[in-house]
């Protein structure tokens, strides 16, 4: 605590990032990264626009970028935002579409297990908001959330338990808060699609076309290996991408650099590319889940890039300890109901392979 920080800043609980070590001596399947690089062309790309006019401002609109993006998923330029990743976007989504202040607004909705950003925004904006517990499956029932709300966050597929939603659930849920929702407006329903691209059928832009409360919200991070880059963006009706715009406009109107616009217009155009690097990711992810089971170990059906893990025989922590001193690194969250769970990302076929043996050892000096 300091005397200089406002009550707000005071009153904070901000969210904690997964660990990158800076020595490159982990397997490192923690934070949901793509183990494959990105398309040669994002390279290319980025070399090009790393000359003289970086001493000019980017384009503000990220123009180029949401042209591409807009051919992508059959949208127009005006139903596209572009941001400095997902979290900024996301970000912004809070502050422009869920009322405020806490005690006085209806409270949004959104998982008790999910993406632990959500309440760090709904606490920055003073942003009631009510946790609907999963089901003891970790399944999302999408009745729960039928209710009188202030809008609802949905991540599909959900993390970290990498479980999905069909698109007709959450289309009626579209249709619920348009239609049946007793109170002043239709409420936003946010769907966080970070992890779409590695289920089946999953992604809900086409439906902006019937529904204006729906904002779908993606990434370049785990889909196009640029985590590194910071580039993400909204689709939803022009109206909510001008509410988008408004927020970015009161604190930064270049959140994206030339280089990031240059790198992420190249990874949208290349879509044979990652298509097929998310193929083998999917694929890894597949024959790792089905040897887990094998093995005796718990593994939620993943529609993601990662696996949701349990071991039989120990509590989470002591898995996650094991798996560290032997150079793997995975993501523990020590919150109730999920404390004995591992988050796994998927890495390449040789990476999962030398996990899979140290969880088959783990296995055998806990039997
Ligand atoms: N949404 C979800 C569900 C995530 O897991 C992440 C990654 N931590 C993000 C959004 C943010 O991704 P980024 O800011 O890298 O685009």
């Amino acid at each position: 605590m300091s005397i200089y920080w406002n009550h707000r800043v005071k009153t904070l609980s901000p969210y904690i990032p997964g660990e990158q070590p800076r020595d490159g001596v982990f397997i490192k399947l923690n934070t949901n990264e793509n183990p494959y690089p990105p398309s040669p062309k994002v390279i290319e790309a980025i070399q090009k626009a790393a000359g003289d006019d970086l001493r000019l401002y980017p384009d503000p609109a990220c123009t180029e970028l949401r042209t591409a993006i807009a051919q992508r998923y059959g949208v127009t330029r005006e139903q596209v935002f572009a941001g400095n990743g997902s979290d900024e976007v996301l970000a912004f989504a809070f502050a422009a579409f869920f009322e405020s202040p806490a005690g006085k607004a209806l409270p949004i909705l959104f998982p008790d297990i999910t993406y632990s950003f959500y309440p760090v925004y709904a606490q920055f904006w003073d942003i009631p908001f009510t946790l609907v517990p999963l089901a003891e499956d970790f399944s999302i029932n999408i009745e729960d959330y039928k209710q009188a709300s202030g809008g609802v966050v949905i991540p599909n597929p959900n993390a970290p338990t990498g479980q999905a939603l069909p698109r007709s659930d959450l289309a009626s849920l579209l249709r619920f808060y348009e239609q049946d929702q007793k109170g002043p407006s239709s409420r936003v329903v946010l769907v966080d699609e970070a992890y779409a691209a590695f289920g089946k059928g999953l992604e809900m832009a086409p439906l902006i076309h019937e529904h204006p409360n729906l904002l779908t919200v993606h990434t370049l991070s785990k889909a196009a290996s640029l985590a590194g880059l910071r580039a993400g963006f909204a689709i939803g009706n022009q109206e909510l991408i001008q509410g988008l715009c408004r927020v970015r406009d009161s604190f930064n109107s270049y959140t994206l650099d030339r280089l990031a616009q240059a790198g992420a217009t190249a990874a949208i155009l290349d879509a044979s590319y990652y298509e097929g690097v998310n193929q083998k990711v999917i694929a890894t992810r597949n024959r790792v889940s089905a040897a887990l089971l094998a093995l005796g170990y718990e593994v939620i059906p993943s529609q993601a890039n990662f696996i949701y893990i349990r071991s039989r025989q120990s509590r989470g922590i002591e898995f996650f300890t094991f798996l560290r001193e032997q150079g793997i690194l995975v993501r523990h969250f020590n919150k109730p109901r999920i404390a004995d769970f591992l988050r796994v990302s998927i890495g390449t076929d040789e990476q999962m392979d030398r996990f899979l043996e140290v969880c088959q050892g783990y296995r055998v000096t806990r039997a």
